[in-house]
């Protein structure tokens, strides 16, 4: 049992998640007596792991003294309610944009559990009676009190002889890295990358560099891959072909992150006169919200969305922008002939409003089914990518008639390139760099290539493994 390894002087590092996954994100340091959570996220894609954010950790809630967030996203962050009831009392660190951006996420998430459990109870296709929800909306808002925002750059203690800085990490809105420097008994520090995004990318500002860490824990989610260049002439074609042939362009989206890069996308080439002017949908509640809370933090923007801001534009507004709230608003789409552009959540069609357009369109020849991120497997969007003829929604067997292309190069997460310019920030090496979030391959790639070109000591974090810390 974990408890049993907390050491009175020694300092520990275990993965709970995030460790040969993309998703689940969650790695606990413990010093002396104290611990600390980086991250707390949801299990997401294979059964296997989806079932794993029903049990129990592996550790008493009660004993985490704090939880440090990298950033918004669910599989970063999305436990947090389940945490709380079950017994964490501390305080939860993140930046002002991902605070914001949890109001939103965590509500969000805490709805979606107690429809899935309340279709699952209609339709009884649980084999629990009755189906319960991973966690209500009460645990979400208990968690969201526990919330402490503290800004870019500011230093701050989360226990005794334990600090913390969040810098930049250019992913999506309030994206963080995470610098815990303890003393055991002499200082160290240990740097968490979050998820890491890309330079010169619209809307954030880009990662910024750190000099020293004693212990790195670096992402790989494209730890095996490069992207492809600038998208914007791809996305333009399609576009173009929208238009002409008078069809559907639908678009999973993250609502958070991807959504806005695509409406600044959209704007921009309209303003460029490089696609017709289409009408253009977003349905997701969640991200019309949270285009919102996008255009509300300055720290976080890059000098083109200051100045576009300065000068009262709308940069992520294009011309014929028609946000949906309301479930009618989306059903009315169902019968709307083309020219147009449907952008709506989850990204990986895991739930949301994009599986009725799917349902919808998929059959549809003339619809184009664009992929505009990373497709974790078990999900529906990495079936979609692979090929498949068919997807089940809803208990229905969907034919795949349309036409899905994957968009490369629009990732919001860092490449190999971009996560070894990163890594070359750091002024001396650090002892040791886990490779985390990442699937085997990507992980097990960029752990080599680290070794290789940088000479440094890395290797591959293991699920549940317990590591010690300088
Ligand atoms: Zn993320």
């Amino acid at each position: 049992m974990a408890r049993l390894m907390r050491r009175r002087t020694g300092a520990a590092l275990q993965f709970f998640g995030g460790a040969g996954t993309v998703t689940g994100s969650k790695h606990l340091v413990t010093v002396g007596a104290r611990r600390v959570l980086l991250d707390c996220g949801l299990f997401q894609g294979l059964k296997a792991l989806r079932e794993r954010n029903w049990a129990a950790p592996p550790f008493a809630a009660d004993s985490v003294d704090a939880v440090v967030l990298s950033h918004a996203h669910v599989d970063h962050s999305g436990a947090l309610p389940l945490l709380v009831r079950r017994g964490f009392s501390g305080p939860i660190y993140c930046t002002p944009g991902t605070a914001d951006l949890l109001e939103i996420m965590l509500l969000d998430a805490a709805h979606l559990q107690e429809e899935e459990a309340e279709f699952a109870n209609r339709h009884r296709t649980s084999k629990h009676s009755p189906a319960l929800p991973l966690y209500t909306t009460a645990d979400a808002q208990a968690a969201l009190r526990r919330i402490d925002p503290r800004p870019y750059g500011s230093t701050f203690d989360v226990a005794p002889d334990q600090h913390i800085t969040f810098r930049r990490a250019g992913h999506i809105l309030g994206s963080a890295t995470v610098s815990l420097t303890y003393a055991a008994p002499h200082p160290h520090t240990l740097v968490f990358s979050g998820d890491l995004g890309r330079w010169d990318r619209p809307i954030l500002r880009d990662p910024e560099l750190i000099a020293e860490a004693d212990v790195l824990l670096v992402e790989s989610t494209y730890g095996d891959r490069v992207h492809a260049g600038d998208p914007s002439d791809a996305f333009a074609r399609l576009v173009t072909e929208t238009a002409e042939r008078r069809s559907v362009l639908l678009i999973p989206a993250f609502a958070v992150g991807r959504t806005q890069e695509l409406l600044y996308v959209i704007r921009e080439l309209e303003d460029a006169g490089r696609i017709p002017v289409l009408p253009v949908f977003i349905d997701s509640p969640m991200a019309i919200d949270v285009t919102g809370i996008y255009a509300r933090h300055p720290e976080d923007h890059d000098l083109d969305m200051q100045r576009l801001l300065r000068e009262n534009a709308s940069p992520l507004a294009p011309q014929q922008l028609q946000v949906l709230r309301r479930a009618e608003e989306s059903k009315s789409l169902n019968n709307r002939p083309g020219p147009m552009i449907v952008i709506s959540a989850s990204g990986m069609a895991t739930g949301g409003r994009v599986l009725h357009h799917l349902i919808r369109r998929l059959p549809d020849p003339d619809t184009t089914v664009l992929l505009v991120g990373y497709q974790a497997a078990g999900t529906r969007g990495r079936a979609l990518q692979d090929g498949a003829k068919a997807l089940r929604i809803f208990g229905q067997e969907i034919a795949v008639q349309a036409r899905v292309v994957l968009l490369d190069g629009v990732s919001a997460h860092a490449d190999q390139h971009d996560l070894l310019r990163w890594l070359r920030g750091f002024t001396r090496p650090p002892r040791v760099t886990y490779a985390v979030h990442g699937e085997p391959q990507a992980a097990d790639t960029l752990a080599a290539t680290i070794r290789r070109q940088l000479g440094w000591q890395a290797r591959v974090a293991e699920d549940r493994e317990t590591v010690e810390l300088p």
